[in-house]
């Protein structure tokens, strides 16, 4: 077993070192002890030096799409895991839209399996409904004893109201059950390529506009009312659809959001610059919406960041932009581009940064092993963080098996450099 001491990294989020630099002492797979830096014997340990460095609960990452089965040279659960792991994540939620798609306990216990050595914990969503074909509810029970806490059709969204009312009636009585939603109704974006606008315009391509997500947002949260179920939102796009989780938060339901790192940096216009690089469901969108965005995430409102890491094959994204496949990849730069775009600018906390990478969504998913807070007796799922490191984003040198990166080529500030998972190092630049 790993027997290791961080020493003088602050920890953001930890009231007691947050501006005091403390010694963080892990054996057997936990965390065994912090103190004031210097208190703590090195006694033998591994001495890691982390001064102006910061110690994070490892980060967890609710909404990724490995691609396997299906299309394992897009991304299969081993390369995704370390793309993962080299973003400093300990833990990750896969979405169900596999191929097939992830709706019965004999696949997930399948993938589960192929994640069982991976560098970070794999746990996988499941779908709603059979085939996420929108038909028929999956054996929620079964699935849910089998471990399964997050449901989604997510790629689509559940257009059935009575099915929808369905799972959400069910996380009533599953312990830690929640029910995800791919937010956009399908008949406003079918054929869609980008957010309907002035871009969709120059392109000639179809849009997806934001009331697609604003009307399936309105009725799931009064369905959420109606059943009291648990209900999230996954990559939140639209300033309205934003309002009303504020309203339904401020309502008392057990309402949750995420967001995703290019929704809060980019707008509509990268797809100028990126091309098919820039296309993802629910699209950017307009300035608004990331300044809307941003706001809640600093009120609250928003619970998560989350990627939607979605690695495509080159082959696939370099079709004309109304057939290319949506998505970007995003486990590897998440934290940098929250750190460059979001804190050191001031918008948020490091604090805030921790809640919405780690504590929040963990909780959401119910990971009781990660998240934090870094306290004696916590399982070591670390993340330490060099919020000074500068780097540029080259997608040839990610552990990915895809490069459609909205990042590629931009410098960022700040970077995972030792991921510890159960204390044993899964990335280790230092
Ligand atoms: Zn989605």
């Amino acid at each position: 077993m790993d027997a290791r001491i961080i020493r003088g990294a602050t920890l953001p989020g930890n009231a007691a070192y947050e501006a005091v630099p403390a010694d963080v002492v892990i054996e057997d797979e936990r965390v065994v002890h912090v103190a004031p830096a210097g208190a703590a014997d090195a006694g033998g340990r591994t001495v890691t030096e982390a001064t102006g460095l910061l110690l994070l609960p490892g980060l967890v990452d609710i909404q990724v799409h490995f691609r396997e089965p299906g299309t394992p040279e897009a991304e299969d659960v081993a390369s995704g895991a370390a793309a993962a792991a080299s973003g400093g994540m300990t833990a990750v939620v896969m979405m169900p839209n596999t191929t097939p798609p992830l709706d019965n306990v004999d696949i997930v216990r399948a993938v589960l399996r192929s994640g069982d050595s991976a560098p970070v914990e794999v746990h996988t969503s499941a779908c709603i409904t059979r085939g996420r074909a929108g038909e028929e509810l999956v054996d929620v029970d079964a699935l849910h004893a089998a471990g399964v806490r997050v449901f989604t059709d997510d790629g689509n969204s559940v257009m059935n109201a009575r099915l929808m009312r369905q799972a959400l009636r069910a996380t009533t009585r599953l312990p830690g059950m929640v029910v995800s939603q791919h937010c956009e109704d399908e008949s406003l974006v079918a054929g869609g390529a980008v957010n309907e606008g002035p871009v969709a315009e120059r392109f000639q391509v179809g849009g997806r506009p934001a009331v697609a997500e604003e009307i399936i947002v309105a009725r799931d949260i009064a369905l959420a009312a109606d059943t009291g179920g648990r209900y999230h939102v996954l990559h939140l796009s639209a300033a309205g659809s934003l309002e009303q989780v504020r309203r339904a938060k401020a309502a008392g339901l057990a309402v949750t959001c995420e967001v995703t790192p290019q929704h809060l940096v980019l707008t509509e216009t990268a797809v100028e610059r990126l091309g098919t690089h820039g296309k993802m469901n629910p699209p950017l969108r307009t300035d608004a919406d990331v300044e809307s965005l941003r706001m809640g995430l600093v009120d609250g409102t928003v619970d998560a960041v989350a990627t939607d890491h979605a690695p495509h094959a080159p082959d696939r994204k370099a079709a004309p932009l109304a057939d290319a496949p949506p998505g970007m990849l995003g486990v590897e730069t998440a934290a940098s581009v929250v750190w460059t775009h979001l804190v050191h600018p001031g918008i948020i906390s490091a604090a805030r940064a921790v809640e919405v990478l780690s504590s929040r969504p963990a909780a959401i998913v119910g990971l009781a092993d990660h998240g934090g807070p870094i306290t004696a007796g916590m399982t070591a799922n670390l993340c330490l963080f060099d919020p000074a490191h500068r780097w540029t984003v080259a997608p040839e040198d990610m552990a990915s098996r895809s490069r459609n990166d909205p990042f590629a080529g931009e410098e960022l500030t700040g970077r995972a450099v030792l991921t510890l998972l159960r204390g044993t190092p899964t990335l280790d630049r230092l």
